[in-house]
């Protein structure tokens, strides 16, 4: 089994393009959440999920299901809410029903779990820092688990001696996840709204069979998702940061 990992795709059509376009040597593709929010393409994103022809799983993240109605704005930052409201505007039907689902998901026949946040608290719990997945480990039922949310590529793993270290991944590496340890939590990056100083769309190859892991990087039309940002009204700063990753 090996699986395409897409995360905090944030309604950036451009950049899930250059993720979806490629000729991936997969048997699925999983996502992480956060389809919607902050950008300005959510249905297209939606719409383009929904037709891929590659076997699909995935859990919401906070902004789906704030966009949905299932969760409070209050949270959220001033342009994030802006945002939601401007995405709840316009969803309707089966894109907004196909949007509406947990934020995690077991797959015990694949020892991993898919979970936006952390298994401690699938919605909002930031994974950021090795007291933070030292913790999350401790909810975490299977060897493997997939997270999103910080629009960071990482890895989390439990060392020989039972001590949590992390991994910085670099684009096109493959990491042997033998010899890291287990368990692990990674976190493939941000298709849409990357936040590690990469402009770049990111997402992750992981291979079940033979225990490895990839990181890929895509450069895409950044001036496409600030120009849609800006047409729909949403903030500026919105388009801004696409620009530096942050
Ligand atoms: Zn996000």
């Amino acid at each position: 089994m090996r699986s395409l990992i897409i995360s905090d795709i944030h309604a950036n059509l451009a950049a899930l393009d250059a993720v979806l376009r490629r000729d991936w040597d997969v048997d699925e593709l999983w996502c992480l959440g956060d389809v919607v929010g902050y950008g300005a393409e959510p249905l297209e994103c939606i719409e383009s999920l929904m037709t891929c022809t590659l076997p699909f799983r995935s859990v919401a993240g906070n902004h789906d299901l704030a966009a949905v109605g299932e969760l409070a704005l209050a949270r959220f930052i001033p342009e994030g809410q802006e945002a939601i409201g401007w995405t709840a505007s316009r969803l309707a039907g089966p894109r907004r029903r196909w949007l509406k689902r947990s934020a995690l998901l077991e797959l015990p026949e694949y020892g991993a779990t898919l979970v936006h946040a952390s298994p401690i608290d699938p919605v909002w719990m930031y994974i950021n820092s090795i007291e933070a997945a030292g913790a999350a480990f401790a909810d975490l039922n299977t060897q493997i688990g997939l997270f999103g949310h910080t629009h960071t590529p990482i890895i989390y793993y439990v060392d020989g001696s039972g001590q949590p270290d992390i991994f910085r991944p670099c684009a096109g590496q493959r990491i042997d996840l033998d010899v890291l340890g287990k368990p692990l939590l990674l976190n493939p990056g941000s298709v849409g709204q990357p936040r590690d100083g990469d402009p770049r769309s990111s997402c992750a190859v992981l291979d079940l069979d033979a225990h490895w892991a990839e990181f890929h990087r895509f450069t895409y039309s950044v001036e496409h998702a600030q120009g849609m940002i800006r047409a729909a009204g949403l903030p500026e700063s919105l388009a801004e940061r696409l620009a530096f990753g942050v």
